[in-house]
């Protein structure tokens, strides 16, 4: 029987769990933890992206405010915001919506993000910090895919794992938290791996995470039966009738009939994702309270 993973059940369940803690906030007479969103331009699918991180904060109590700026706008102007953002006490987390056009460098810009507010884990000390084992924002994607492992309890213990996919924002935190916290045997396909040497790895794993944007790159006889299989590639595709829809990584009706475990697209990883940005907000939030409550005590 192949557990059909539903991200959206997963997402609410997380959702919800904020959705408590923020409530004993108030409760407590505290303000309610805040992420501030920079959009820059109307990329579509950013302008959705946002719009459900928007309302996934709203339905937990986290104050969220998307402030948006032309696509013509220079670093300059950005950074400014930014450094803004970081100086005010109010604000929890600082998210900048990826990506930017071409005058802005995304570097830069990641970088200027305060560490503690980096809801996305895209600054440099983010990143070096969770290579290193010390704590850390991790970006939503890679943090999404480990949620639903430790909410499935998907053991990786020795296990053969394969990602697909290597971008520093996706594949590489997901092989890396696998190799080392996960104690997996990981192995990292990428655009230059032949195709038949990406078989022969995927026919031996017992775990596939697969996130490169390639529709249709795993297929059923590339795989072993009982493999658990978690699509992250998001492929906008336009059917003959000219409707878009989104299509994964995986051929998810020929797998499906093998893995024990899979995440479907749309409806997997996406949701949990969006929950992860949120959670990692009211992370940012209690750090904060738990920072000035040790200097009010230093103050005693
Ligand atoms: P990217 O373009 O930066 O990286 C793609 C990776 O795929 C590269 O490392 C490349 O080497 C690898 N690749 C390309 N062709 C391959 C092949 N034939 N075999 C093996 N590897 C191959 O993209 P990204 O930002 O890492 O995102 C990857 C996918 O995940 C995209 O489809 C993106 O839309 C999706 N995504 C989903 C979510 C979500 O919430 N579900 C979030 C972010 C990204």
């Amino acid at each position: 029987q192949t557990i059909r993973i539903d991200g959206k059940a997963i997402a609410q369940e997380i959702k919800d769990e904020i959705k408590a803690e923020v409530e004993l906030l108030l409760e407590h007479g505290l303000r309610a933890p805040h992420l501030t969103v920079l959009l820059v331009g109307s990329d579509p699918a950013s302008v959705v992206y946002v719009r459900n991180k928007a309302k996934a904060a709203e339905y937990t109590g986290i104050t969220c405010e998307v402030l948006r700026l032309p696509e013509s706008v220079s670093e300059r102007a950005v950074l400014r915001e930014i450094n803004f953002l970081n100086s005010l006490p109010d604000v929890d987390g600082i998210l900048v919506q990826l990506p930017l056009p071409p005058q802005i460098n995304k570097r830069t810009i990641c970088d200027a993000v305060r560490p503690d507010r980096d809801v996305d884990g895209f600054n440099v000390l983010n990143v070096g910090r969770f290579c290193v084992d010390q704590e850390a924002f991790m970006p939503a994607t890679p943090s999404g895919v480990l949620e639903i492992m430790k909410r499935l309890k998907i053991e990786t213990f020795g296990k053969n794992a394969v990602v697909c996919g290597r971008s520093k924002n996706v594949g590489m935190p997901i092989a890396m938290h696998l190799h080392s916290n996960g104690n997996a045997t990981t192995t990292i396909c990428h655009r230059n791996t032949p195709q038949e040497e990406l078989v022969k790895f995927t026919r031996a794993a017992d775990i596939i995470v697969t996130a490169t944007g390639v529709p249709g790159l795993i297929t059923s006889d590339m795989v072993s039966e009982g493999v658990i299989v978690i699509d992250v590639g998001i492929t906008r595709m336009l059917s003959d009738q000219g409707q878009a829809r989104l299509v994964g990584d995986v051929d998810y009706a020929g797998v499906s009939k093998k893995a024990s475990m899979i995440t479907p697209v749309p409806g997997g990883v996406g949701p949990v994702t969006v929950a992860m940005v949120i959670k990692n907000t009211l992370i940012a939030y209690k750090n904060t309270l738990q920072k000035n409550s040790l200097s009010d005590q230093f103050k005693k």
